[in-house]
């Protein structure tokens, strides 16, 4: 720091100085580098993408559109139009982010003050624990059971008023499991804001969204990253009572979504045919992941409603299982956390990825 002219304590706020360090994702070229193997060779199964990518209408749309020198409309009026076409509620309940990202980072803005509570249905995505405390939110993780469904006691219990907000994933992120219907009912009969995050909806096809004319405190959680194949264009969208939304207009940044991820979202909801075709494929091939993995002798595949499965590993360490096959190109993620002990979780890919896998693992010395 010898450079510094000036060198003065910025009060940095207490909560950011107390988080932990951030730990960034390493990019493809950098890996593809370290390991010798071209970035076309490498198997990513590591991040629930969509490995057939955006459908040709989507690019096409993308390379056509002559408006990106005008900022985007805040409004999101024919983004939400055909989001309105795509999920079947009106567009005035429904309002887009880039990304659920953004979306978890408002709804996490809108109702908390620092020390209040939000409550965390964990092992889960990390997104909710990472960004509650930059806005002071206090993370209460309330555990699954041993099957990762929803303790329902347990979070009607850990409900104290400081508490503004759940989060639960369904199907849930890593475990791959749906939220019983009956718990979230429970959980909103309380008042409680509950986010549902459907980021998988597409591959479970089961949703919430038919209640949030019921309960004020729900909102319902999409994103176009999974199945439309647009996790780099970042868009995400909620559904929820206009009644609620209202606040988060006026909080949301004008141009969040900018102009080329409109552009992809509308022309994808314009070529559902194809994109289905994709999500069909990666069905069929979640069953034929869901053969190899059982058929390895320590792998312990949980059913999956995504688009992605569930492994714990048991007499080998999952650790060393994920490096052995990056060597190779193959990347899945591991896990070894006091509630997810020595597992991985492995993305549905095309054919030619689940036959990259069996090669892999009937390579590896068996345990
Ligand atoms: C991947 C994922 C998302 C997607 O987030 P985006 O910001 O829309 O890319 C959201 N929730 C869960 C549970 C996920 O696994």
């Amino acid at each position: 720091m010898a450079g510094l002219r000036q060198r003065t304590a910025v009060p940095i706020r207490r909560a950011i100085v107390e988080m932990g360090e951030y730990v960034p994702v390493r990019p493809l070229e950098e890996l593809s580098r370290d390991l010798g193997i071209p970035v076309a060779n490498l198997v990513k199964l590591d991040a629930n993408e969509n490995p057939y990518g955006c459908s040709p209408h989507v690019r096409a749309a993308i390379a056509a559109c002559d408006h990106y020198h005008i900022y985007p409309d805040p409004e999101q009026v024919e983004l939400r139009a055909a989001l309105s076409r795509y999920c079947g509620q009106p567009a005035d309940w429904l309002l887009a982010g880039a990304g659920s990202d953004e979306l978890i980072d408002l709804l996490i803005r809108l109702v908390v003050e620092p020390g209040d509570r939000v409550l965390d249905a964990v092992p889960t995505f990390g997104m909710y624990s990472f960004l509650a405390p930059v806005q002071g939110g206090v993370v209460v993780p309330v555990p699954r059971r041993s099957d990762f469904s929803l303790d329902l006691p347990a979070l009607l219990a850990a409900i104290d008023d400081r508490t503004r907000l759940l989060f639960v994933a369904s199907p849930n992120n890593p475990t791959a499991n749906l939220a019983a219907r009956a718990d979230i009912v429970r959980l909103l009969e309380t008042g409680l804001l509950v986010v549902v995050d459907e980021a998988y909806y597409e591959f479970s096809g089961e949703t919430l969204a038919d209640l949030v004319t019921e309960f004020e405190n729900l909102v319902v959680m999409r994103t176009f990253s999974k199945w439309a194949g647009l996790a780099g264009l970042r868009v995400g969208y909620i559904i929820a009572a206009p009644s609620l939304l209202q606040h988060l207009w006026k909080m949301k940044q004008p141009y969040n979504v900018s102009v080329a991820a409109q552009v992809a979202a509308r022309a994808a909801v314009d070529d559902l045919p194809h994109i289905q075709r994709t999500i069909n494929a990666l069905l069929a091939e979640r069953r034929r992941l869901m053969d190899l993995l059982q058929s390895v002798p320590y792998l312990r595949p949980l059913p999956s409603s995504a688009n992605f499965i569930f492994c714990p590993v048991e007499g080998r360490s999952a650790r060393s299982l994920r490096d052995e096959l990056r060597r190779q190109g193959i990347l899945i993620r591991f896990f070894d956390t006091p509630l997810l002990r020595n597992a991985v979780r492995v993305s549905v890919g095309k054919p030619e990825h689940t036959e990259r896998l069996r090669k892999a693992l009937a390579g590896l010395s068996p345990a």
